[in-house]
């Protein structure tokens, strides 16, 4: 197994193992909530416990890591959090049956790695937190970046169904899980059972003349939706039509565009001076890219891992077939669109 292999098959099975906790927790929303006496508990303990379980498999696996994690145990630490810790600890337990409260908190401190390092894992532990409450999308979403670029990616979609034809709103009982590494293809299992034969993701491209489908994100706040209807406007007057974009929450929208289920992920600048963080960029950009897609920013620019924790130079997101990419890119340019606007 080449070492980049070896790299993916770890951080597949360290989602696949964050996925099946989160996924419990989350049919357990109203009985945490109870215990923490906090509505958002839910989100906060299964996203703590997926940081802990993916750090500890990568350790498992690979020996020590560099993690940037979105999560620190600062929280948990507090004394009036003892609910959420011992939720958390119960969690992690599912997977790693013995371990000490001491070894949780050390292994959610693991994502407090450094950027600077020429190489290290960046995660997501729970991506769409508010797709998590209100059982629709979120992601668990690692990617390994070496000297800017990432070139593994392991995400789990948990309430993703494999079958276009079921709705994206509500949760799925197995979930589409996808990884790979760059240059290589797209495989796809479910959230469930990653002994299940692996399947390729071939993306179609877009035909010509055909309308195409957008997707974007579920909050207003995180996509500017009166740019996105002028670039779609603009593209109708030019004999494209686009539906209704079709709105998900998390990274799960570069798996619906890497699979083909959707044309194009627009997520155009809401606010001035927001930088979009590396975790909820690096899987699902080189999920798309390896399966044919286009990811740059809004500009037409490659996203660049390579400034800390955000992508600091560039502005929003565009990620689409090539062909598509290109026209969506030439109509912000006509627009004149440059920001948030
Ligand atoms: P989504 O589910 O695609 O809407 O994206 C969720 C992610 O949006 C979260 O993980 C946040 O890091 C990120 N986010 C928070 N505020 C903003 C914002 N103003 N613009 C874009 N993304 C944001
Ligand atoms: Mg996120």
């Amino acid at each position: 197994m080449s070492d980049y292999a070896k790299l993916a098959s770890a951080a597949r099975d360290a989602v696949a193992a964050a996925s099946s906790v989160c996924r419990e927790v989350q049919q357990a929303l109203e009985q945490v909530r109870q215990i923490t006496k906090d509505d958002k508990s839910p989100v906060t303990v299964a996203d703590f416990a997926s940081q802990a379980i993916v750090a500890i498999l990568l350790q498992q696996s690979l020996g020590d890591i560099i993690l940037v994690g979105e999560e620190d145990s600062k929280f948990l630490r507090e004394p009036e959090h003892a609910a959420h810790l011992e939720a958390v600890i119960q969690a992690v337990r599912q997977i790693v049956p013995d371990i000490s409260e001491h070894d949780v908190l050390a292994a959610i401190d693991t994502g407090a790695g450094d950027t600077h390092h020429p190489s290290f894992w960046t995660l997501d532990p729970i991506d769409g937190t508010k797709g998590f409450l209100r059982g629709q999308q979120y992601a668990i979403a690692l990617a390994y970046i070496e000297q800017g670029t990432p070139v593994v990616a392991a995400m789990a979609c948990p309430n993703l169904p494999r079958d276009f034809s079921a709705p994206l709103d509500t949760p799925d009982s197995q979930g589409s899980l996808y990884y790979t590494i760059k240059g290589d293809s797209v495989y796809e299992l479910p959230c469930t059972d990653i002994t299940a034969t692996p399947e390729k993701v071939l993306r179609l491209d877009h035909e010509a003349g055909q309308p195409i489908s957008i997707c974007a994100s579920v909050e207003k706040a995180h996509s500017n939706v009166s740019n996105t209807d002028r670039i779609l406007t603009h593209l109708a007057d030019r004999g494209i039509p686009a539906g209704e974009p079709t709105r998900l929450d998390s990274q799960a929208k570069y798996a619906v565009v890497a699979r083909g289920q959707a044309d194009a992920y627009l997520r155009l600048p809401t606010k001035k001076g927001y930088v979009e963080r590396i975790w909820d960029h690096a899987a699902g950009s080189l999920i798309a890219t390896e399966a044919g897609a286009f990811v740059t920013d809004m500009h037409g620019h490659a996203l660049d891992f390579s400034h800390g924790r955000g992508l600091e130079k560039n502005l929003g997101i565009i990620c689409a077939p090539p062909r598509i990419h290109g026209l969506l890119i030439g109509s912000i340019n006509e627009l004149d669109i440059t920001g948030p606007a």
